[in-house]
């Protein structure tokens, strides 16, 4: 009797471990899945054929070869802009309110009188005679994948004639900005502010206003879908 005692409480003594082991919860807590980021994703579909064609060609398909197709921009917020003091303030100013407006206010600009500080530079130069154009605008992307870092337009004055008539440079700025802000490649629409060369024009087609508008819109480094 006494032993059949002792098997019983040795028993319940066991089950009564195995319980609380799984009750305490002794077993360490599993760790919680770090989630995979999902790449973003831009979507395409509201841009009519045209400005799809103008996105690819003049943002995707140009820096494809450092990031696979992917949205380049600069990041939303105030981009630090030098302007040469050769250049009128006003021209600069009205030039940047321009993409300030058809980015729908994803950037602005602040001009700063400090070069070192600036994002993006508008220098003048003498030199240029490229494509009879009066000017050049390139951004440089960043090391994070999709942003642009610094900007470089220059203005030439001094050897094309067009190029010295003070009263194209605010519409030459704004083409040569437009460069740099990730439009790389002139439209194939006529007399608008990205066709080419740099011609003195600051009205905009459809398809170049729904394509900045859309890359100021879209998550840089987003892939195009
Ligand atoms: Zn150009």
């Amino acid at each position: 009797m006494r032993n059949l005692f002792r098997v019983l409480v040795a028993t319940l003594v066991v089950a009564l471990s195995v319980a609380s082991c799984s009750d305490k919860g002794s077993f360490p807590t599993e760790p919680t899945p770090t989630p995979v980021p999902t790449a973003p994703v831009a979507d395409m579909s509201s841009l009519s054929p045209e400005a799809r064609a103008y996105v690819m060609a003049t943002n995707i398909e140009a820096f494809r070869v450092l990031s696979g197709p992917r949205v380049w921009r600069w990041a939303s917020g105030q981009i630090k802009l030098y302007f040469d003091p050769t250049l009128r303030e006003e021209d600069v100013r009205n030039a940047a309110s321009y993409w300030e407006k058809y980015t729908g206010g994803s950037i602005t600009f602040q001009i700063v009188g400090d070069k070192a500080s600036a994002n993006i530079t508008v220098e003048h130069t003498l030199v240029g005679l490229i494509e009879n154009a009066c000017g050049s605008g390139t951004p440089v992307p960043s090391t994070d994948r999709g942003f642009f870092s610094v900007g470089i337009v220059r203005i030439f004055q001094g050897l094309v004639p067009k190029c010295n008539d003070r009263s194209r440079d605010v519409s030459v700025i704004a083409h040569e900005l437009g460069h740099a802000i990730g439009l790389t490649v002139h439209s194939s629409y006529l007399s608008e502010v990205m066709s080419s060369p740099s011609s003195g024009y600051l009205n905009i087609s459809d398809p170049v206003k729904d394509a900045v508008y859309w890359i100021y819109h879209a998550p840089p480094g987003a892939t195009p879908q």
